[in-house]
């Protein structure tokens, strides 16, 4: 069963991840707010330049899973592993 302490072992063992999202590309969709398994991404409160709220990413948290690359159509995530 998973516990507070695997889950910390689990996130110091893993590979570094380098996930950026570039906001003024976002249009708001939240397509990847849905498929992040980890609820690691949220919607700002502020407009980009385009006027819409954009995707704001928890690097700390992310598992670098790679499916909110996938959905986005807008080509605004970049997912870097170490
Ligand atoms: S790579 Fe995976 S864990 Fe990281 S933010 Fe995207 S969907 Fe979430
Ligand atoms: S899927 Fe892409 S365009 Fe849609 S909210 Fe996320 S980053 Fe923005």
């Amino acid at each position: 069963m998973l516990n507070s302490q695997s889950v910390q072992n689990y996130l110091s063992s893993k590979k570094m991840v380098k996930i950026t999202i570039d906001k003024e590309k976002c249009k708001g969709c939240e397509f990847c707010v849905s498929a992040c398994p980890t609820s690691n991404i949220r919607m700002s409160k502020d407009l980009n330049k385009k006027g819409f709220r954009y995707a704001v990413v928890d690097p700390e948290k992310c598992t670098g899973c790679g499916l909110c690359f996938k959905v986005c159509p807008d080509l605004c995530i970049e997912i870097e592993n170490d």
